[in-house]
C-alpha cells in the first residue's frame, strides 16, 4: 500500500512537472508570436542633435533646451521605426554629449563621434532632429535640410518635407544647408529643424510630448516613404 501510495505521488508529481513545461512553451511561443516584427532590412541613424554642455538653441518662454526635445523626438522616432521592422542607431540615447568629463575641445569630438558612429552603421538613411530659431520670433513650421549639391537628397529631402507639411501642416520648403552631419560620411543624410523654440506658440508645441510624438511619427512617415518598398 505504502508502495502504491508512493508510485502514484510520482506518477502525479511526472504529470504536474509536464503540464508546467509545456505551459511555459505556451507562453514563451505566445509571447515571442507577439513581439516579432518582419524586419525592413534597413538601418536608419537617428541623430538628436546637440547635448552635454551644448544645449542648443533655448526655448523663449520655457527655457526648454533644444537637446532635450530632440532627444524625446529622437527616442519616439527610434520606437515607430522599430515597431515597423527598421534597425536603428542612436548617435546618443541619454542628455550627455559624446565626450568624457575632461575632454577639452567638447564640440569637435562631440562631432568626431557622430561621424564614427554613422560610418560604422551601414544605415541607409541618416537624419538628425534639431530645432530652429529665429531672431524676429514669428517664424514656424519644420524644415528639412540636405548636402549641398546632392541631387539624391534634394529628392529624398523634398519627400521628408511633403509628409511634414501634410501631417504638420507647414509650407515651408526643403534647402540645401552647409552642417557638418550631413556631409561627414557617404550615408544619404536629412537634417529636420522640427520648429522654432523662438516663436512661442511654436515653442508651446514642441515642449509637450504630444506634440513631439506627433513630429516623431511624422518624420517616421517620411522615412518610410523613402525607404520603404516603394521609396524615392
Ligand atoms: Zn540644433
Amino acid at each position: 500500500m505504502f508502495i502504491l501510495l508512493k508510485k502514484r505521488n510520482i506518477l502525479i508529481g511526472l504529470l504536474v512537472v509536464a503540464l508546467t513545461v509545456s505551459l511555459c512553451f505556451a507562453v514563451t511561443a505566445t509571447a515571442t508570436s507577439a513581439y516579432s516584427v518582419p524586419k525592413m532590412g534597413k538601418t536608419v541613424v537617428i541623430d538628436a542633435g546637440h547635448g552635454g554642455a551644448d544645449g542648443g538653441v533655448v526655448g523663449v518662454t520655457t527655457s526648454v533646451k533644444e537637446s532635450d526635445v530632440n532627444l524625446s523626438v529622437a527616442r519616439s522616432l527610434k520606437h515607430f521605426l522599430k515597431t515597423k521592422g527598421y534597425d536603428v542607431v542612436m548617435t546618443r540615447s541619454t542628455t550627455d554629449g559624446l565626450y568624457g568629463m575632461t575632454t577639452k575641445n567638447k564640440k569637435l569630438k562631440d562631432m568626431q563621434e557622430r561621424k564614427k558612429v554613422i560610418e560604422k552603421s551601414g544605415a541607409d538613411l541618416v537624419v538628425s532632429i534639431h530645432c530652429n530659431s529665429y531672431p524676429r520670433g514669428d517664424q514656424r513650421g519644420a524644415q528639412v535640410f540636405y548636402a549641398p549639391g546632392s541631387e539624391d537628397g534634394k529628392v529624398k529631402a523634398e519627400a521628408m518635407q511633403s509628409v511634414l507639411c501634410g501631417t504638420l501642416g507647414t509650407e515651408r520648403k526643403a534647402m540645401s544647408g552647409d552642417y557638418f552631419i550631413l556631409q561627414c560620411s557617404a550615408v544619404p543624410s536629412l537634417l529636420v529643424e522640427c520648429g522654432f523654440l523662438t516663436t512661442p506658440a511654436e515653442e508651446k508645441l514642441l515642449v509637450s510630448a504630444s506634440y513631439q510624438e506627433k513630429v516623431a511619427y511624422a518624420i517616421f512617415t517620411g522615412i518610410h516613404t523613402i525607404l520603404g518598398e516603394e521609396g524615392v
